[in-house]
């Protein structure tokens, strides 16, 4: 049986993070990498913006502003992003708050899909130069913590400390975990949205402000904005019984030579359950499947102008019409949104974007895209032992798939925060 002293599950920003702390501070431990898919590394692939402001990206029932602050000024001080310009923020701040809407201001950086792929490059170089052992197209399957053995689909690996970072595809996989390990959890938060599409000259804000962070009342914001070459995606997902279903999100390269003029953006509605207590992945998944099922199989998509004239929105309105640009996530079917998302969730996302309206005036131009449904799990709350997020005798659960991150900074910090566990835990 191989043994390693570090087992890190997952390659994303999480999984990194650890490695390189653990690599740095330890060089004699055996630090060995495993990541299911054939490429390395998870989250950083995808428009790799990255926002070094509290509590962008940082669950705040994990983490406190000040140790936020000092994972963040580490992080930073590692990855050494070029941080962008914000211009003209306090005259959007300032419309904001006259309707009762808050602008946050953040520090921003953005590498672009393509310019996270170079840095992707970069580091897992580096951490083979170190020594780490990376095993990609490699799946754990289980553990038995007992003994400290983790079995693959390759092989089995016995390891002296384990991390577990398998981001939001891992939701449902961390659970299984932390059900073997006895780690009670709640999951009963989720967001549910839209993603907007539409030209650039209708969203002005991004030419000042890259990523800005709307905050509406009704648990409702702005998330995830990309522009320049901004692509709708769409990622599957499937149930532990076997259904698929689909939620958007959104991309953009740095590379200028590829722009096309379109911004998209997220717009999310917290849901969270209380009495009774609810999963808020069989929630999400429910939705998912529902829109799925009348979108075809695929996501929804809508015309702003379609969608105010309660109309569901065809194929013909989609090209060779006067809308005067094609969606990016061609395939999504166009439908009718109000059909299949609830309506308390629809209706604080169309107060907030007639709200954003205002403060940017022309995202509701009748050629904009709503697409359906956006959905985000990161909300599993294990039971964590202590503050590194050990959450068993040398097992320890970080990232968006454990709910300690929801974002490549905040995933990076809280593999260095494992790693500080780590460290304490095999210096004993
Ligand atoms: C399209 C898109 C765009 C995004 N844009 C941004 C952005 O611009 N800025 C930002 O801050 N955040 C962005 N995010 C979110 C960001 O990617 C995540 O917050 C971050 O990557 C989480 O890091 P992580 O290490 O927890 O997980 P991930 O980065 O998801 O990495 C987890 C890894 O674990 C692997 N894995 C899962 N299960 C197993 C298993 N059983 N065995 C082995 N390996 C496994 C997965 O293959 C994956 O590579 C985006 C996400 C998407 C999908």
């Amino acid at each position: 049986m191989d043994r390693t002293d570090v087992l890190i599950v997952g390659t994303g920003p999480a999984g990194l993070a650890a490695a390189f702390e653990i690599s740095s501070r330890a060089p004699r431990l055996t630090v060995a990498m495993i990541d299911r898919e054939k490429f390395s590394t998870g989250g950083l692939r995808n428009d790799c913006k990255m926002n070094f402001t509290y509590p962008i990206g940082f669950p705040v029932d994990v983490w406190t502003e000040d140790l936020a602050k000092a994972y963040l000024a580490r992080t930073e001080e590692f990855l050494k992003p070029p941080i962008m310009d914000r211009k003209n923020v306090s005259v959007y701040a300032r419309r904001a708050e006259k309707i009762g809407v808050r602008l946050l201001e953040i520090r921003q950086a953005h590498l672009g899909t393509d310019g996270g792929l170079a840095l992707i490059k970069d580091l897992t170089a580096e951490l083979m130069r170190r020594g780490v052992a990376i095993s990609l197209g490699e799946n754990l399957l289980g553990i038995d913590a007992a003994s400290r053995v983790a079995t693959t689909d390759r092989r089995e690996l016995s390891w002296g400390a384990l991390v577990v970072a398998p981001g939001r595809s891992g939701f449902s996989f961390v659970q299984s975990l932390l059900t073997t390990l006895g780690v009670p959890f709640t999951d009963n938060v989720v967001d549910i949205g839209v993603r907007v599409e539409t030209r650039e000259g209708n969203y002005q804000i991004v030419k000042d402000y890259y990523d800005p962070k709307f905050i509406f009342p009704e648990k409702t914001r702005t998330f995830c904005t990309n522009s320049r070459t901004a692509r709708v995606v769409q990622e599957k997902y499937v149930t532990d019984d076997g259904r698929a279903y689909y939620s958007v999100n959104g991309h953009a390269y740095a590379d200028e030579k590829m722009r096309n003029g379109l911004a998209n953006f997220a717009m999310l509605r917290t849901v969270e359950f209380t009495e009774p207590l609810a999963s808020g992945q069989r929630f999400a998944e429910m939705l998912g499947i529902q829109a799925a099922l009348m979108g075809g199989g695929r996501p929804i998509m809508q015309r702003i102008g379609d969608f105010r004239l309660g109309k569901r929105s065809k194929l013909s309105g989609f090209s060779g019409d006067l809308y005067d640009f094609e969606p990016t996530l061609a395939s999504a079917t166009p439908g009718d949104i109000s059909l299949a998302a609830p309506s308390k969730i629809l209706r604080a996302i169309w107060k907030s974007l007639k709200a954003l309206d205002t403060i940017v005036p022309g995202v509701l131009h009748p050629s904009t895209i709503m697409y359906y449904p956006e959905i985000k799990l990161y909300a599993n709350r294990p039971t964590f032992a202590d503050g590194s997020f050990r959450v068993a005798d040398r097992v320890w659960m970080i990232g968006d798939g454990a709910g300690t991150s929801r974002g490549i900074t905040a995933a990076w910090s809280s593999g260095l925060r494992a790693a500080d566990g780590i460290m304490d835990a095999l210096r004993d």
